[in-house]
């Protein structure tokens, strides 16, 4: 190398590059001006020339052709191309590709055109080894003492490792959001591995996942593997001799080879990998936060060898990251899976039926078979919940499911709608002499087989409802409603049965539509008019009580009786209108007459489940009293068994705010029911209503007596009254006298009346 001597400028106004140059020459004057001999000029330039050699950043100075006039040791070590002793006379042309040299060269023509210098660049290159550099460069033009641009002189630091690491910054900030707004895991991956890549040189990474079943290796990412190479290792199943990846994933630490080709853990591995010239791999096991192991990352290099510390702690970094997104991944897949499937018993829900039956119609009209809905109903689940607790009632659905499944086919979907109701969609081809009853038939049997429920054998049957595509429906709504009118049917006919829709069902199920609508405009329209059937104590004959029974005052069809419209009010919801009107009406009614002056008496109102279980019914009650301006202890509300035996535990509660009030409960159709002994005694009721199934044929029916005598003994042990229902004949009335039962109802006593004819009942004084 040698030092042209330049002219120099002011030394404030020079580039740190020239500083130092000129820093340098004061240094040599004044080694000049203490050791004259030994400082002549030969001596000053190889002093300088060893000071330029020793700076570490890149120091050279161009012509005007960009050709290297000096360059130091820092530049020549990296730019050298092989079979070259020095740079002088090269250009940028000679030691980097033609598109960085072209760059380089208009960036500098430029500079000395302008005679503007460049600070402070950031440049990217690759060494003569290959190895990416980032340089910080500044480059500044040199003039001659006429002032004319003569070259530049350049000064580039190595500032590889300060990108490096403002990359990995910015990559993983990158990642992490990725992760967070649920990115695909492959594209996270792979961001992840070119992190990687771009910090270590000569590596190429991959990701690797661990099967569900905690041994088959899954590919996971390796934007820069070979995808045959991926094919090959995806489905391993890992072990202790399995390549780095699946031994690390066995051990669940990481596993180094150095030397793939010598390394017994790659004995099995040797030919797939050496099309590829690997030569070490650096597996990492990627661990769940609870430590399971979930995958691997892995480099491959080229040449035999370790990592870097620095490269270890990449890896651990990767590994780390690959671990949050897989969680992340997984419980996300969690939360997809709950909200389409029923977490007991892990069958689709409700939200999936619509794509379900939408997919089976698809393939039914492109060729591909048939599309039957069944919709499905255990018939006995509420007893079996009622009587053997939740978890029994749990158990027997789980039980059904597995039996469901056992009997259907990939083609097939089975879907919990919640509680006791299942839809079996069947699709794809029958097979040969097959038919959709007899697979269905297959289904219910299955489920009717015994089951074992805490400790205990028990039955439950299922009634099924059918529709098929497209004769009775086109879509899932149309479908499932036909295939539920269906199942009405089948439990109509008495259970345990398997019904397909038909034309007359579709007629059935469009009168109900009417009713309905005609119930609604009767609610509108005021046509409900209140009957009222007195009770009447035994002992002393007195009427205390009158029960207010509904009735419809229907412009075409004249009086119709509850039993025809309540169930269907029941159903729709439209009882709880109703029914609020009758409690009104009741508790107006009764204050009338006590204000008219007459004994005060009771009224009691029906109230049915749907009612009772409005959140607000308790303050509804507390209304229609104040309303009313009715004192609470001359309402009843009358409830039934089934209605208490839904939720006991609620119901209890209820009852006991409404005791709180100070209305009187009492049990309709008492024996009709399943309520417990036991649960009676929880019931802050006052009266049992024995159900007139059991007076109506008394005396002469034994069991029909005895089932009373039991009733009225029962009842009075709890400290209950009792009052028999339907009571028609003398016969009747002197058997429950003497059975001891307190009071009667029926027409034995009075049909059901109207207010006025109430009104003068209660005037005559006692009958
Ligand atoms: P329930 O509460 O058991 O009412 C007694 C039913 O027996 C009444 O029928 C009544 O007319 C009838 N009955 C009374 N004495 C005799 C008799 O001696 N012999 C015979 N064969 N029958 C007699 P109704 O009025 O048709 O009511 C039927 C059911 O409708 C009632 O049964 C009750 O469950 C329900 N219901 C009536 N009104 C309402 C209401 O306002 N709200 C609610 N939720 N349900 C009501
Ligand atoms: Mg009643
Ligand atoms: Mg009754």
């Amino acid at each position: 190398m040698s030092i042209n001597r330049l002219p120099l400028a002011n030394d404030d106004d020079l580039d740190p590059a020239l500083r130092l140059i000129s820093a340098g020459e004061r240094l040599m004057k004044e080694a000049h001006r203490l050791f004259p001999v030994a400082f002549d000029q030969t001596n000053r330039n190889v002093w300088l020339e060893a000071m330029i050699d020793e700076v570490p950043d890149y120091l050279y100075f161009k012509d005007r052709n960009g050709c290297f006039v000096v360059a130091n040791r820092a530049i020549s070590i990296d730019s050298l191309p092989n079979g070259y002793e020095s740079l002088e006379g090269l250009s940028d042309f000679d030691i980097h590709p033609e598109h960085v040299a072209r760059g380089f060269f208009e960036t500098e023509q430029e500079i000395m055109r302008n005679g503007n210098p460049m600070l402070d660049m950031e440049e990217f290159i690759r060494d003569a080894r290959g190895t990416p550099k980032w340089m910080l460069s500044s480059k500044l033009p040199i003039r001659d003492h006429t002032g004319e641009v003569v070259g530049l002189v350049g000064i580039a630091r190595d500032i590889t490792e300060r990108k490096k690491a403002e990359s990995l910054h910015v990559g993983q900030a990158h990642l992490l959001k990725m992760i967070a707004l649920g990115a695909p895991l492959v594209d996270v991956f792979s961001s992840l591995i070119l992190l990687i890549e771009g910090q270590v040189h000569g590596v190429i990474g991959s990701i690797l996942m661990l099967g569900g079943d905690g041994r088959t290796i899954r590919h996971g990412a390796a934007p820069n593997l070979d995808p045959l190479y991926c094919k090959a290792i995806d489905g391993i199943e890992i072990g202790p001799k399995v390549g780095s990846c699946g031994t690390a994933m066995w051990r669940g630490e990481p596993v180094i080879v150095t030397d793939i080709l010598t390394d017994p853990l790659w004995e099995s591995f040797t030919e797939l990998v050496k099309p590829y010239g690997f030569r070490s791999c650096w597996s990492a096991p990627i661990h769940s936060y609870q430590g399971k192991v979930l995958g691997s990352f892995a480099l491959y290099s080229c040449t035999p060898g370790k990592p870097s510390p620095e490269c270890q702690k990449l890896v651990g970094m990767a590994t780390h990251i690959a671990g949050i997104a897989i969680e992340r991944k997984e419980a996300e897949d969690r939360i997809q899976f709950m909200a389409h499937h029923d977490t007991l018993t892990g069958l689709p829900n409700r939200g999936m039926l619509a794509e379900r039956v939408a997919s089976a119609i698809e393939n039914a009209d492109d060729g591909a078979g048939g599309v039957t809905l069944a919709f499905l109903d255990l018939d006995n689940f509420k007893l079996v919940n009622d009587s053997l607790g939740h978890n029994a009632g749990d158990e027997l659905l789980k039980a059904v499911t597995e039996r469901m499944l056992r009997c259907v086919r990939a083609s097939d979907t089975i879907i919990r709608l919640g509680g006791d109701e299942f839809v079996v969609l069947l699709g794809g081809r029958l097979r040969r002499g097959e038919t959709v009853e007899a697979r269905l038939e297959t289904l219910r049997q299955a489920i009717a087989e015994p089951v074992m429920l805490a400790g205990r054998s028990i039955q439950v049957t299922c009634s099924m409802g059918v529709a098929t595509y497209p004769e009775h429906g086109r879509n899932a709504t149309e479908l499932l409603a036909n295939a539920d009118a269906a199942m009405y049917h089948a439990k109509e006919k008495g259970r345990d049965a398997l019904q397909f829709f038909s034309a007359e069902m579709a007629t059935h199920a469009k009168e109900k539509l009417l009713q309905q609508e005609e119930l609604r405009e009767a609610i509108l329209r005021k046509q409900f008019l209140l009957h009222f059937q007195p009770q009447m104590d035994l002992a002393t004959g007195r009427i205390f009580a009158v029960e207010t029974l509904i009735r419809w005052r229907h412009p075409e069809r004249g009086m119709v009786s509850p039993g025809s419209f309540i169930p269907l009010a029941e159903e729709t919801g439209l009882i709880g209108p109703i029914g609020d009107w009758t409690l009104n009406a009741a508790c107006r009614q009764n204050k009338a007459w006590q204000d008219a002056g007459l004994p005060p008496i009771v009224v009691s109102v029906n109230v049915s489940a749907r009612q009772f279980q409005q959140k607000d019914w308790v303050e509804r009650v507390a209304r229609a009293l104040k309303d009313s301006g009715l004192e609470a202890r001359y309402l009843e509300l009358e409830l039934t068994e089934s209605l208490i035996m839904q939720d006991v535990q609620q119901a209890v509660e209820t009852m006991h705010r409404l005791e709180a009030l100070g209305v009187h409960l009492a049990i309709d159709d008492f024996g009709t029911g399943y309520s417990s002994l036991s649960s009676l005694k929880r019931f802050p009721v006052g009266r049992l209503k024995i159900d007139q199934s059991f007076v109506q044929d008394l005396p002469a029916d034994q069991d029909d007596a005895a089932i009373a005598r039991a009733i009225v003994s029962l009842a009075h042990t709890l400290q209950l009254k009792v009052i028999a229902e339907g009571v028609e004949t003398r016969e009747q009335v002197d058997f429950l006298r003497e059975a001891g039962c307190d009071e009667i109802q029926g027409y034995y006593l009075s049909r059901p009346i109207e207010a006025r004819a109430v009104e003068a009942l209660l005037r005559i004084p006692n009958i």
